[in-house]
């Protein structure tokens, strides 16, 4: 009988020793199910030991061990333990996040090898992307995709017909073996000079750890490089794992890999996936069997034993940094995957992240660049409109009116980014005090007019619209403020002949009904598009030639020390949506503070000089990435539970501080109510990443036995965003 040491996914820091029967060296990295409490849990064979700290009499035994799924590879174990250790998060929990659905229910995963994967062709990804109706055979390619893309998953959901048949007759999929010689790839474009010089400086590099920050304008080719750095990774026999932020939000994306590598093995992993497409494409990986691995944050825990170059696109965006539960940042997680297996990274962005930024001019990064538009037109120029002389007009001001009237007459699209959705942020009576607050938030409900509902933007609570005060009885409740709903009504009264088309969260809320406005919008079906954050990122669009900016100016001054480096990089993104083919682009922000460096910096499109000023900023500030902090949060019906708990856990690191570790006084969160529970935090601070480390690594299992409430939650959040 031997002993097998399990990761659990529980929320407490240690592994569970249980017996095994002839388990062998082999069984580490495998899944077992384990009685725990009173529940069957799946967790990770970690170690054999020799003997165990308990009682061999009390040991239970391994209900079973997954023995035809292959073992998880001691890259990823080393992986997922340095992600627990340095998020100081349990290692069960990170290893289950790391595992794909199906193996985290431990079901058994089918990949044998009659039945292949099957790829989409370039003809396939437009079909699917097709607006309108989707006629029988775009239902089976979605389905297609959504289940997994194999024969087998077809004919389980039509037995009867050959929908397989029907698809690969159509050429919309291929069999992804890499025997395929029915495809040819397309004609590559010639490099530009830029292109050819980032593409040489990685290509000569020495082999192992070479970490690029490739700082890119909006349209320089960044994918280019990308492909041709793939490429070249490919024809080495290795795989690549390719991030984005969201692929939901750009199809484009994934049908330029597809359509550039038609013999590539090409796993795909987004929310967009079935369970069953995410968990073969994860063993697929670990098997060797992915030559391309694409995917948002959770695809860097993709078992890649060929692994050649990881590729972060956007790598400044937020979205790589997990929220909830265990809080990675998947860029920051790459770059150590990269260090750890001696691969080359490359973090691409028109708007460095200020850390990646001050690494890449530190020279700890390589910094590459591309100034230029790879294509005909310049960059965009880029207006302020002083909007506290001028008079506005349901928001928009008399130059942002003309410009879209001109576009309107050139048969060009405009794009008003406004990043607030539904008609009005709050409803206020005019007579009393009230104003829609969110009963179970520390936020106000927002004015959806379409379905006449108050709606809160945080929780999700809902009631209808009020025809009076509940207070006082007036009747005459008034919207104050903006959101894209107000802009669209105000922009389709100002424009009757345009066709205004609103974009954000409300309208898109599948992927289904995003393709279809993306479509809508490549086919020229609207003139002017109103839309939030979803409109700004890595979209091209050929005829959109005027981007307007409203409303931008609360975020200037938020409280959050990062809110100007998010609106920066925000403002860029969308502003770079303009004029992307051979028409000239626009960019008019509308701002009371036109003299405000950081407008000053977008009307230069200068990403360095704002990089100097904020990280100035942020040296005499104190604030990272001059200094590395960790928050503890707690949460709790009452507040004074959770500032107490924090108090608590203050008070038992103050007996034994290092130096040079700093704790604030526990504090509610600017937003303290969320959905019912009062929300508080504890800052950690230090000057030096190792001192910081080192002390969580004492403190954080001590808060496992604080005293708390039954109904208290805590967490730690190593290189918060949110502060
Ligand atoms: P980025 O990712 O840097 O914003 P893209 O890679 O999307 O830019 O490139 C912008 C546009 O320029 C795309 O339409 C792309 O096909 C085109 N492009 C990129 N490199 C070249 C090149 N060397 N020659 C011609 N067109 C190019
Ligand atoms: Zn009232
Ligand atoms: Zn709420």
């Amino acid at each position: 009988m031997s002993i097998v040491r399990v990761a659990i996914p529980v929320p407490v820091p240690q592994l569970f020793d249980y017996t095994c029967d002839h388990a062998v060296p082999t069984d580490v990295g495998r899944c077992v199910r384990v009685r725990f409490g009173r529940r069957i849990e799946t967790g990770i064979v970690v170690e054999l030991p020799a003997t165990s700290d308990i009682a061999p009499a009390r040991l239970r035994p391994v209900e079973q061990i997954l023995r035809d799924t292959p073992a998880m590879s001691a890259d990823w174990l080393a992986l997922t333990r340095f992600v627990a250790r340095y998020y100081h998060a349990p290692v069960g929990e990170v290893m289950a996040l790391a595992l794909p659905p199906e193996l985290r229910r431990a079901t058994t995963v089918d990949i044998r090898d009659d039945d292949p994967l099957l790829a989409l062709t370039p003809a396939g990804h437009t079909a699917l992307n097709e607006g309108g109706r989707p006629s029988r055979a775009r239902r089976h390619l979605a389905a297609l995709v959504e289940a997994g893309p194999t024969r087998k998953s077809v004919a389980r959901q039509w037995p009867d017909g050959d929908a397989t048949a029907d698809l690969l007759r159509r050429q919309w999929v291929y069999p992804a073996a890499p025997a395929n010689p029915a495809l040819t790839p397309p004609k590559l474009p010639t490099l530009t000079d830029e292109q050819s010089a980032v593409l040489d400086a990685i290509t000569t590099a020495k082999p192992g750890f070479f970490p690029v920050l490739l700082q890119g304008v909006t349209g320089a080719g960044k994918t280019e490089v990308y492909l041709r750095l793939a490429e070249r990774s490919l024809a080495l026999g290795k795989t690549v794992l390719m991030m984005v932020p969201e692929i939901a939000l750009t199809p484009q994306f994934e049908s330029r890999i597809t359509e550039r590598f038609p013999h590539a093995r090409i796993v795909s992993l987004h929310s967009g996936a079935g369970d069953m497409a995410r968990s073969r494409g994860f063993l697929r990986a670990l098997e060797g069997d992915a030559d391309i691995v694409l995917g948002t944050r959770l695809s860097v825990f993709t078992p890649l034993p060929r692994l050649g170059l990881i590729i972060v696109d956007e790598e400044h965006d937020p979205s790589y940094k997990q929220q909830e539960g265990v809080r990675y940042s998947a860029r920051d997680v790459a770059v150590w995957r990269a260090h750890h297996q001696a691969v080359p990274i490359v973090l691409g962005t028109a708007t460095p992240s200020l850390e990646s930024w001050r690494h890449a001019t530190d020279g700890r990064y390589r910094h590459l660049r591309l100034t230029k538009r790879a294509v005909a037109a310049q960059m965009p120029t880029v207006r302020l409109i002083d909007t506290r002389r001028a008079k506005l007009d349901g928001g928009l001001s008399k130059p942002l009116i003309e410009a879209i009237g001109q576009r309107l007459a050139r048969k060009e699209q405009s794009l008003i980014f406004l990043n607030r959705r539904g008609f009005a942020p709050v409803l206020a009576c005019p007579s009393c005090e009230w104003v829609s607050a969110c009963p179970h938030c520390a936020a106000n409900r927002v004015v959806h007019l379409n379905d006449r509902r108050l709606r809160c933007h945080h929780c999700g609570f809902d009631s209808p619209i009020p025809i009076a005060c509940p207070d006082c009885g007036e009747q005459d409740l008034q919207p104050l403020g903006r959101g894209t709903q107000k802009l669209e009504v105000h922009l389709t009264e100002r424009f009757p002949e345009a066709r205004v088309l609103r974009v954000d969260r409300d309208v898109a809320r599948s992927r289904g009904d995003w393709l279809a406005l993306l479509a809508k919008i490549h086919a020229g079906e609207a003139d002017i598009l109103v839309g939030t954050q979803m409109m700004a990122k890595g979209h091209d669009f050929e005829r959109l030639t005027l981007v307007g900016v409203v409303g931008a100016d609360a975020a200037l001054y938020a409280s959050d020390f990062r809110a100007p480096e998010r609106l920066f990089q925000q403002l860029m993104q969308v502003g770079g949506r303009a004029g992307r083919a051979h028409l000239a682009g626009e960019v008019l922000i509308q701002t009371e503070f036109g003299d405000h460096p950081l407008f000053q910096c977008l009307k230069r499109q200068d990403a360095d000089a704002f990089a100097r000023l904020a990280l100035d900023e942020r040296r005499q500030a104190g604030f990272p990435p001059f200094t590395f902090q960790a928050m503890l949060g707690a949460d709790a019906p009452q507040l004074e539970d959770a500032i107490a708990f924090l108090q608590r856990a203050r008070d038992d690191a103050m007996t034994d501080l290092p130096a040079a570790l700093m704790l604030y006084d526990p504090v509610p969160m600017r937003m303290h109510r969320l959905a019912r529970r009062e929300r508080a935090q504890l800052l950690v601070e230090s000057t030096e990443r190792a001192a910081l480390q080192q002390f969580l690594g004492v403190w954080v299992p001590r808060l496992y036995r604080l005293p708390a409430g039954r109904e208290l939650r805590w967490r730690v959040d190593v290189d918060p965003l949110d502060v």
